[in-house]
């Protein structure tokens, strides 16, 4: 239970929800920023302006997946209201106020360091990575069958990086009857790309595997798609290029040769917000409730 923590969540889309949802059911207090336009409202929860909100009992702020804008801007999809945090309003904060956001930025990094309080990325974290792998995977299969007139089964799919997206991308697409080749730069990825059953490359040959490849997948977040290899490509492909912006892909090139490359982005939120929700929700529930029990033995 998380009774007793008071909690400002600051704007941020459906996936919300889930958090608000989840936090009030442990009982937590919360301010809501950003949520005027949300009909729904939770026991425990109040909406409140930026500047209504009391940030010196505020243990937690748990900011949108995105963090900030460059300019401190926060994304708001239940208000029309412009919400910015700064190094001030995090200056009020009792010390222990840790913020929480998907990712961070240079101007999130340095209002927390000036302020002096902690930033926690759940995005960093491999639990969440591994779970947002699963609707990224699904939404990476919705977009394979929309922007091809073949089918994944029996077709040839080359996938680029076997971390937390490559591999459950690598093991779904083998599950439904593409060929699987999967291209890393580790000795231990080649020999679990192998033991997988599928076929390993080192991303050196990338320029010869993608002579009749029907369906590229990069999770790599460097360009490793270039126009050199590009211009290898069969111009039916299809290139879905699944790492953080700007991706790793010439797109400029691959629109020259009449290829299609699609970058996308924030699949989880799109495809599964509700899910994707969940799985932040989850992660930060168990977060809060060590932080005060934390807080609680401190007090002893
Ligand atoms: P990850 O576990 O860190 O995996 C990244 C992969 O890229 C690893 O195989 C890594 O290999 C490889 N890599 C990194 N730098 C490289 C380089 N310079 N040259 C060659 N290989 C390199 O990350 P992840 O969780 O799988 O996420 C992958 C990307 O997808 C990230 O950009 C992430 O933000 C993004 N993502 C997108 C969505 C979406 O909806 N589109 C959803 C989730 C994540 P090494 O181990 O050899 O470094």
């Amino acid at each position: 239970m998380l009774t007793g923590m008071q909690i400002a969540v600051i704007g941020g889309d459906a996936r919300q929800l889930e958090i608000i949802r989840k936090l009030t059911e442990l009982d937590a207090k919360l301010s809501l920023v950003g949520f005027e336009q949300l009909d729904h409202a939770f026991t425990g929860a109040i909406k409140e302006k930026m500047e209504e909100v009391d940030f010196t009992a505020i243990d937690s702020i748990i900011l949108p997946v995105p963090g900030t804008s460059l300019d401190g801007q926060i994304e708001t999809i239940f208000s029309n209201e412009k919400v910015f945090i700064t190094k001030e309003i995090l200056s009020k904060t009792p010390a222990h106020c840790t913020i929480y956001s998907g990712i961070t930025n240079s101007y999130l990094n340095e209002i927390t360091k000036q302020a002096n309080r902690r930033l926690v990325q759940l995005f960093e974290r491999d639990d969440v990575a591994i779970y947002n792998s699963i609707p990224t995977v699904e939404g990476t299969i919705m977009m394979a069958i929309q922007h091809t007139d073949f089918t994944i089964h029996g077709s040839t799919v080359v996938i680029l990086g076997l971390g937390r997206v490559g591999m459950s991308v690598a093991r779904t697409f083998h599950a439904m009857g593409a060929k699987v080749a999967v291209g890393a730069r580790k000795s231990e990825h080649i020999a679990r790309i192998t033991e997988m059953g599928l076929t390993a490359f080192h991303l050196d040959d990338i320029s010869n595997i993608v002579t009749d490849v029907d369906i590229c997948i990069n999770t790599i977040p460097y360009l490793v798609v270039s126009a050199s290899v590009i211009s290898k490509m069969p111009v039916h492909t299809l290139i879905i290029d699944l790492a953080s912006k700007p991706g790793g892909t010439d797109f400029r090139y691959a629109e020259k040769r009449g290829i299609k490359a699609l970058l996308a982005p924030g699949l989880p939120g799109i495809v599964a917000p509700k899910t994707a929700g969940q799985i932040l929700a989850n992660v930060l529930s168990q977060l809060l409730g060590e932080f005060l029990l934390n807080r609680k033995e401190k007090e002893v």
